[in-house]
């Protein structure tokens, strides 16, 4: 990472896990529509260069779960650029089996990565942008987290957690310039979806009226909307993109 100040006056927006998967389809629209933006990543340090290299996106190591970790990298990313006015969170994991059998590790960990980093980041932007008037909160549930899914209990309490916080975040900051909306993935192919069970996923295919799994830019496109001054007015929005499998 370098910390070089950018004198650039364009916008800045911070995507967590977005180095792969949806959080890169969002991060080059962005990079597309104007912005800089940064990339955050956890663990993939050769794979997060070589993204950097092949778009031109700047990338910092950092796990979204741990508050003080952030304060640091996003005290770094604000040095750099001046400003954070968008900020992405999608970084998310799962730890997939039934309550029964869950074990308290995978309960936590899903907790705490997908959940309370909403907290561990936002709470690094917030009052930056409630400053400057303007700010753009887009955060990443997922259509498991509005309907439930078996063998997710942990992953759907995140996920529906995210949904509230982020209501909730927007009622706080609408007089401020500051929106807040949640986007609820359905299935899209990714590397996640790529881990399940050929087989689940196929009968999963099979119950989405449009017949097929989602692309990476069909969340990344979404992203970058609702990032833009064309969506001023919209805050606290749950946006379904499932192809028709959950019309909440
Ligand atoms: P991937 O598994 O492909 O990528 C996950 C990303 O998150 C990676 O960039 C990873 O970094 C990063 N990450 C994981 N843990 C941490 C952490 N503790 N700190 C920082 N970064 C972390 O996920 P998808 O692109 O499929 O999903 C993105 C989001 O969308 C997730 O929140 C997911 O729950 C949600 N979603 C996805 C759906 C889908 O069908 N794919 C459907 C509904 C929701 P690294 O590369 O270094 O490991």
């Amino acid at each position: 990472m370098s910390d070089t100040p950018t004198t650039s006056t364009k916008r800045t927006a911070v995507v967590t896990g977005g180095n792969r998967g949806l959080g890169a389809a969002a991060a080059k629209a962005l990079l597309r529509d104007g912005f800089n933006v940064v990339a955050i990543y956890i663990g993939r340090v050769d794979d997060a260069h070589a993204f950097k290299k092949e778009t031109g996106i700047d990338v910092y190591k950092c796990d979204v779960s741990h508050f003080a970790e952030c304060k640091e990298v996003f005290g770094a990313i604000e040095k750099k650029y001046g400003t954070i006015d968008v900020l992405v969170n999608n970084a998310g994991i799962t730890r997939d089996g039934f309550l029964h059998k869950m074990e308290h590790k995978d309960w936590e960990a899903v907790i705490t990565v997908n959940l309370n980093s909403q907290f561990n980041t936002t709470r690094q932007v917030i009052n930056g942008m409630r400053t400057r008037g303007w700010g753009r909160i887009i955060n990443i549930s997922s259509i498991n987290g509005q309907k439930g899914q078996f063998g997710q209990t942990n992953y759907s309490a995140a996920k529906a957690g995210i949904i509230g916080f982020t209501k909730a975040l927007a009622q706080e900051n609408a007089n401020k310039g500051v929106t807040a909306n949640v986007i609820c993935p359905g299935y899209i192919m990714t590397e996640m979806t790529g881990a399940m069970n050929p087989e689940i996923l196929e009968g999963i295919r099979k119950g989405i009226p449009m017949g097929n799994l989602g692309e990476p830019s069909d969340i990344g496109e979404m992203v970058s909307y609702l990032a833009s001054d064309k969506a001023k007015f919209i805050t606290g929005a749950t946006m379904s993109i499932n192809g028709g499998q959950h019309m909440a």
